[in-house]
């Protein structure tokens, strides 16, 4: 069910005015070095939404040197004070600013106007709530007690100190989620911060930086956001030696080279992957709402999210009756214009993405499995893609086992417990899962599944305050959450002879 390109113009995100993005570096807010530009598209239509700098490697040079000098020569790491209000003013400035910054998510990202109200928009700004209100209350110092050594009494404790200066890197999906999930943490727990915006949605994350600049008396330095589309941009914060600690969003191929690059300088790498999870359907599952919550969930910003469940697990004995449903609900998903509020399922980010999803589609065929609906790409403006579902999957082909990021479900039959837990698990990646099912054999299923985060009867485990991240191939380390402020932090244990 699609909207029309009149409907398009209706409601359309169209008359914005056509942005220059500016990236903040050393307090200032800059255009490249050279003054290149590159051209952000509407996913929705492919026109322009503006213009980003297109930083090159001196840009990010001066960015991290900007950044290690905020460290080490401001109170900012030192002065929680500081941070608190800092935090306080970052969360009011884009509290004040989200009409503009919904306009341009809907815009440049392609999400739908309802999905601003949760995790495109106004669930990562409550992000910024949460830390500031969580380092009023974190003990930054633990007590070891007393000891006795050499005949010396001894007393012992440990701070808890900025981890120094954080290179950050994201994918192009979520990317204010991703952006504030990363930087509030590491400004609550004291390091300077160097953002590199995805080369998809780079606007969204410079208005960022210019709310930083504008709004808050966050030091000169202490965050530096760059936009390019130069790989070798985001490959410098992960080898230079005045970065601390890499914190990435974005593919396992990515997440290797990274991990690879910063060993040479022994960083903290934290990384946040890729993901193939899987919906668990039991067989004394409500089957209507299971189908329901697996088309709308593969359907969510076009399948382009990385927890989202792309396989279907269901009895053997009583797959032909789920995949009725499942049909029956992705033919009523309703596609088309993101700003329009009736949109449930925006475009694909790009023609390339696009194409890569099709080409995914075609080989499954190839590969034995059956196509029940969708399947095609959706002629006209926009990157869109039809709400697609295959049936006879192999476990073990590609669109089985390697993430799609679009709207295609696979759905996998079991013969029993045992056997639905061992497909979920067949798997580089551990993202994230899902069961259906009486609540104690749900919770049983569940804990057998290496993923971390899962969701029982369609629990939400997303949140400020929940640790997110993945068993794996989907990464190392978790954000958000005590968790997410921890891996910013360096432990420091003293002992002073007192006697
Ligand atoms: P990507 O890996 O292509 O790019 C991510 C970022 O890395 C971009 O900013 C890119 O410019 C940068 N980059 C590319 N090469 C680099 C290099 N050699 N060194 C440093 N930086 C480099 O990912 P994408 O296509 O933007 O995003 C989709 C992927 O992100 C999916 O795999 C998805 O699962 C993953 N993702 C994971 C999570 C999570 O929390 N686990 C959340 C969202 C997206």
């Amino acid at each position: 069910m699609a909207t029309t390109s009149a409907d398009m113009e209706r409601h359309g995100a169209a008359p914005l005015p056509r942005r220059r993005g500016a990236m903040l570096i050393g307090g200032s807010l800059v255009g490249a070095v050279g003054g290149d530009t590159f051209v952000s598209r509407n996913p929705a239509t492919g026109e322009a939404v503006g213009e980003a700098p297109n930083g090159t490697v001196a840009d990010a040079e001066q960015a991290i040197a900007s950044a290690r000098r905020a460290f080490d020569n401001t109170a900012w790491s030192t002065d929680v004070e500081l941070r608190i209000r800092c935090l306080d003013q970052l969360h009011a400035a884009l509290v004040a600013r989200s009409d503009d910054l919904r306009e341009l998510t809907i815009a440049e990202v392609g999400a739908t106007r309802a999905s601003t109200e949760g995790p495109h928009l106004d669930g990562p700004i409550g992000i910024a709530r949460y830390y500031a209100d969580l380092l009023q209350t974190y003990s930054l110092t633990e007590d070891l007690g007393e000891i006795e050594y050499m005949g010396m009494r001894n007393q012992r404790w440990v701070e808890r100190e900025a981890a120094g200066v954080v290179g950050a890197i994201i994918a192009y999906n979520y990317p204010t989620q991703l952006a504030l999930a990363k930087l509030i943490p590491a400004l609550a727990a004291g390091c300077t911060v160097i953002l590199k915006a995805a080369p998809d949605t780079p606007l969204i994350t410079l208005a960022l930086g210019q709310a930083i600049a504008e709004c808050t008396d966050i030091p000169a330095g202490v965050v530096n956001v760059i936009s390019s589309t130069d790989p070798e941009v985001g490959a410098v914060l992960t080898t230079s030696p005045d970065v601390d600690v890499v914190t990435f969003t974005g593919s396992t191929a990515t997440g290797r080279k990274i991990m690879a690059a910063a060993s040479s300088t022994i960083k903290k790498v934290f990384l946040e992957l890729g993901g193939k999870s899987a919906m668990i359907v039991l067989d004394d599952a409500d089957f209507p709402t299971a189908a329901m919550m697996a088309a709308f969930m593969i359907t969510s910003h076009a399948g382009q999210g990385c927890a989202l469940t792309s396989r279907i697990l269901v009895p053997r004995r009583r797959r032909d009756e789920i995949v009725d449903l499942l049909k029956q609900n992705l033919d009523m998903v309703t596609y088309g214009d993101p700003a329009d509020p009736g949109t449930y399922m925006g475009p694909l980010i790009s023609e390339r993405q696009r194409a890569k999803v099709h080409g995914m589609v075609e080989r499954a065929i190839q590969d034995g499995a059956t196509l029940v609906t969708g399947g095609k790409t959706i002629e006209g403006q926009g990157y869109f893609y039809e709400p697609t579902l295959l049936i006879d999957v192999d476990p073990d082909s590609e669109i089985a086992q390697e993430e799609i990021f679009g709207p295609v479900l696979a759905v996998l039959a079991y013969d029993d417990e045992d056997d639905a837990v061992a497909i979920a698990n067949n798997s580089i990646y551990g993202l994230s899962g899902a069961v259906l099912g009486s609540h104690d054999r749900a919770v049983a299923v569940a804990r057998r599944v290496r993923t971390g985060t899962f969701s029982i009867n369609g629990g939400n485990y997303a949140g400020p305050d929940s640790p997110f991240g993945g068993y794996k191939q989907s990464g190392v380390g978790r954000e958000m959450g005590v968790a997410g402020l921890e891996e910013f932090l360096e432990r420091k244990t003293f002992a002073a002879v007192i006697g």
